[in-house]
């Protein structure tokens, strides 16, 4: 069976494309990092979401000599020029912490009012063969910044993200739900195609 590497430790994101590879490219074992022997993980300095896609995928290539799947994600804020992106995960200061990250991105959207509230999902995936064949794709989910945070579901910047068309927040929504038409979900649907594509060329 051909093996395809997902470069991420989150178990929701390696069961989602487990899941929508098995029934999209049947006859491909999707791995995740804990199926490998441990490798050190590179920072993250592309510029772009697709650069730090590439540079994961290449990085995952690199120590496993296994066509690797790596994404990368973030908010971008239209009153803070496209800010926090690249460095959501880290926009407090410290990697990771959500509730420090929501709380400073409200305390700075404060002042600003309903009608410029608008924010995007963005989520770049990427694939990376050892032959040297690389693809990057990009999907945006748009919607607004509310001034609360509501519901449990979700991670991140979730409970005050209210996507177009709906009321509730993204950690409001059911997880298939989100999965449905999220920035991720989009990008990884995206893939597919290219995953069936480079791994039949091989
Ligand atoms: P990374 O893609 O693992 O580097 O994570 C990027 C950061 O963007 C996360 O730590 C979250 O703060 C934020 N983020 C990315 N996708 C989502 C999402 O679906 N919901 C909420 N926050 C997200």
């Amino acid at each position: 069976m051909t093996q395809l590497l997902l470069a991420t430790r989150n178990a929701g994101k390696l069961a989602e494309l487990q899941r929508l590879l098995a029934t999209a490219v049947p006859g491909v074992e999707v791995l995740g990092l804990r199926d490998v022997p441990e490798y050190p993980e590179a920072p993250e300095t592309g510029a772009t979401f697709e650069e730090n896609a590439l540079l994961k995928a290449r990085e995952a290539v690199r120590y496993t000599g296994l066509p690797a799947v790596a994404d990368d994600s973030g908010i971008t804020v239209d009153a803070l020029n496209g800010m926090p992106g690249i460095l959501s995960a880290r926009w407090s200061g410290r990697h990771g912490d959500d509730p420090a990250n929501t709380a400073l991105l409200l305390g700075q959207l404060a002042d600003v009012p309903d009608e410029r509230r608008g924010a995007a999902f963005v989520c770049a995936a990427a694939m990376v063969t050892p032959a040297g064949e690389e693809r990057v794709l990009r999907a945006e989910w748009r919607g607004v910044v509310v001034r609360e945070p509501r519901g449990a579901n979700g991670f991140g910047y979730d409970p005050v993200f209210v996507p177009e068309g709906l009321t509730r927040t993204s950690a409001e929504l059911e997880p298939a739900e989100k999965d449905a038409i999220s920035h991720r979900g989009q990008a990884f649907a995206a893939l597919l195609p290219v995953i069936d594509e480079v791994l039949a060329a091989r």
